[in-house]
């Protein structure tokens, strides 16, 4: 028996803006790392691993839980189908706003206008980025997106829209459809999957005033808790790397009563660590399972220490999208 759990997160299973891939590509790689997930793991739900780990319990080895973060609308045509065909249970972190289109994506509003940028350069913050060949687009996309994860959301969305504007003026933002509405989500709920919050507007909690943080987490919690007629007690912090959330923010995640907090902080969650910083290693359908789960293993029948040093590793080489994404 075990008191450690890895937590895999995902986002998207077919290709968004953001995450191109070729066309089917994501649902194959999903379903072959459930067979392997069969085979290597005993995958338990997020809420109950919780629950044991707060009394005190033990988890089966190598115990799994499987997390999907931003209300992609492919969790219902194809990530859940597939964890049903494997009788394993997923846990699914929503943003409410999202599912109401009070607001978009902003990542996948940038990635769609650099695809279809219709200049050769861009002059922003003082600088002049090159946006004359797909690599050099890419880079500038990524350099911005870090640098507009360091500002408040408001300013985040606001520059994004300013960008859009100036590289493809004449590019629709990304689809409202990538992500579900609030049908969608109901449909999602009455799966029996689990469901969280993900806030009302994926803001980078650290990064706003407190009122702000409090509402974001209180206020989704709310939010889909009448919207979906199910308690919601599990949350993860948007982009949820160092830095992304605090101290406050813990606080706040508890005082809006939530039971844990999910981050994308790599290693192996444990009793040891609160509950409101839960690690977890991010993945997509493309990364190696095999390869992940044999290190984690390999390390955590050495020091803990060493796992939890070894996941940041771990996750860099899985491409690691809500870290140096959202
Ligand atoms: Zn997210």
């Amino acid at each position: 028996m075990s008191r450690r759990l890895l937590v895999l997160g995902w986002h998207n299973i077919d290709p968004t803006p953001y995450a191109p891939a070729d066309p089917e590509t994501g649902r194959r790689g999903f379903e072959r790392q459930l067979a392997l997930l069969d085979r290597l793991a005993t995958v338990v739900p997020l809420s109950d691993a919780v629950d044991i780990l707060a009394a005190g319990g033990s988890l089966p080895p190598r115990s799994v839980a499987l997390t999907f973060d931003d209300g992609y609308a492919d969790w219902l045509d194809a990530a859940v189908p597939a964890l049903d065909r494997h009788g394993v249970h997923g846990t699914f972190f929503l943003v409410s706003d999202i599912l109401s289109r009070e607001v978009g994506a902003w990542w996948e509003d940038l990635a769609a206008a650099f695809d279809r940028a219709e200049v050769a350069h861009l002059e922003w913050a003082g600088r002049t980025h090159d946006l004359s060949t797909p690599q050099a687009r890419h880079a500038t996309q990524e350099a911005l997106k870090s640098e507009l994860k360091l500002v408040d959301r408001a300013t985040r969305v606001a520059a994004v829209d300013a960008i859009a504007a100036r590289i493809a003026p004449s590019a629709p933002a990304a689809s409202p459809s990538l992500f579900l509405d609030w049908d969608g989500a109901r449909a999602l709920a009455a799966t029996g999957h689990g469901v969280g919050s993900h806030t009302v507007t994926h803001p980078i909690l650290a990064r706003e005033e407190p009122d702000t943080q409090l509402a974001e987490l209180t206020d989704s919690r709310r939010a889909l808790e009448d919207g979906l007629g199910q308690t919601v007690d599990l949350l993860a912090y948007p982009n949820g790397n160092k830095g992304d959330y605090d101290e406050r923010t813990m606080d706040f995640a508890e005082r809006a009563g939530y039971r844990a907090a999910i981050t994308t902080r790599a290693g192996l969650a444990s009793p040891d660590a609160s509950p409101f910083a839960m690690r977890r290693i991010l993945v997509t359908p493309h990364t190696d399972l095999g390869e992940l789960m044999g290190k984690v293993g390999r390390k955590s029948t050495k020091l803990a220490g060493a796992v939890v040093r070894r996941g940041v590793g771990l996750a860099t080489t899985v491409a690691d999208r809500c870290a140096p994404r959202t």
